[in-house]
Parts: C-alpha cells; structure tokens; sequence
C-alpha cells in the first residue's frame, strides 16, 4: 500500500500544525531581569549572540531561538 504524500495535509491536519506552532511560541524561553544586563546567549544550539537590555531598552530578544530578556523595574526607590 502506498503511503499518502506528507504534504498533502487536510485542513484538519493543518490546523493542528498551526496550534503546536503557537504553543511552541508560548512556551519560549523569558529572563526576567531587575538590572540592566548584557551577555550572550545560553542556547547554545546557534551561534553566539549577544543581548543588551538597558534602562532605556527594557528588553531585547535572540534573534536565532527567541529567547526574550526583560528587565522588569518592580523595585520603587
Ligand atoms: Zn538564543
């Protein structure tokens, strides 16, 4: 028997390629930081990149995986 080409999906099939997609961008790596921070990267499944987060820029995202850093100022002075 002949096995169905994997590329033709039926819109069912489609719709829950598109959900594991989005739950994938749910679950994304967030470091939520209270200083301003610079470095690279943990992942190391892609090249070294290297984020800055600052007062001025509170977050800054790896362009390879996405990872997001956020500085969160929940300190009041
Ligand atoms: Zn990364």
């Amino acid at each position: 028997m002949l096995r169905r080409s994997r590329y033709n999906l039926s819109s069912q099939e489609a719709r829950e390629k598109t959900l594991r997609r989005m739950e994938l961008i749910e679950k994304k790596e967030k470091v939520f930081l209270t200083e301003p921070w610079q470095g690279y990267c943990d992942n190391e499944d892609h090249p070294l990149f290297s984020i800055k987060v600052t007062r001025e820029k509170t977050f800054a995202a790896c362009y390879y995986c996405s990872k997001l850093w956020i500085l969160t100022d929940d300190k009041k002075d």
